[in-house]
């Protein structure tokens, strides 16, 4: 049987009960909630949960679960002639999801930034038939085997002739980033790039809830990789987290703004 991290999302086989501790709460990334690590089947989630839909962009939904659940991770479906991909993963999944895109025409693969959203993606890969792409380097993070994972090693991974897996580490090894070239570029950016309340800036943290910084010439590096990719608008890990226009410019002058940060005695 399934049951999941109701801290993190991330699902688990077990023959029954549920496992003594979550590897990825109790990563220093992460944290056990102080009333102690707690457990949900996917039926008891299902009862009380529905996934809510938005268009980002033309070709672009969001889909995120009400009320929050784990960390409130939001997936994205890119919708393309050469098929959909499901961006990142939320761990509520059901018939209603499933309808909804088995009529847009089912899933042609699923990619995901780092291990925090890994959530129940065996379960949305067996419901599609889609291959799951997740970085060899975050490898040791996978809490759930399935014959549907396939790991991919290197900087980048085309998808189709439109849609690139970026590998930009930072937050992760293996932290991915997808490129998707239409119109003027659009990055799906996870918490790789971590969009800040204003929208105006991002940040790059290796841990988001702990608080824990990257070094500066790991975020310098990041905006070195980023320096010749195109693109015009960014969508991050979390409901809101959206910059419509001019996202490259952002993402630089938040590099600029972090390493100077770090840097000053
Ligand atoms: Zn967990
Ligand atoms: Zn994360």
């Amino acid at each position: 049987m399934i049951t999941l991290c109701k801290a993190c999302g991330t699902s688990y086989e077990v023959t029954a009960g549920h496992p003594q501790s979550c590897p990825i709460c109790e990563d220093e990334r992460q944290y056990v909630p102080a009333s102690g690590q707690a457990w949900i089947t996917p039926s008891e989630l299902r009862a009380g949960h529905t996934n809510k839909w938005r268009q980002l962009a033309p070709g672009l939904l969001s889909v995120e679960t009400v009320p929050n659940f784990a960390i409130g991770q939001r997936a994205i479906i890119v919708q393309s002639e050469e098929g959909n991909i499901l961006w990142d993963c939320i761990p509520h999944f059901d018939d209603a999801t499933q309808a909804i895109i088995t009529a847009l025409g089912g899933l042609k693969a699923i990619a995901i930034s780092h291990p925090h959203y890994y959530s129940t993606m065996q379960d949305w890969a067996a419901a599609f038939d889609a291959p799951i792409y997740l970085h060899a380097d975050d490898k040791k993070w996978i809490q759930r085997d399935s014959p549907y994972i396939h790991l991919w090693e290197g900087e980048t991974l085309d998808l189709n002739s439109h849609v690139q897996l970026l590998r930009l580490g930072g937050h992760f090894a293996g932290g991915s980033v997808l490129l998707h070239k239409a119109e003027n570029g659009v990055l799906l950016s996870g918490d790789i790039i971590q969009v800040a309340p204003g929208a105006g800036s991002v940040s790059f943290m290796w841990s988001y809830p702990n608080m824990l910084p990257l070094s500066a010439p790991t975020v310098a590096a990041i905006a070195h990789r980023l320096k010749d990719v195109r693109f015009n608008a960014l969508y991050g890990a979390f409901e809101g987290k959206n910059i419509p226009e001019n996202a490259a410019d952002i993402v630089r002058q938040s590099a600029r703004k972090y390493i100077e940060c770090i840097e000053r005695r």
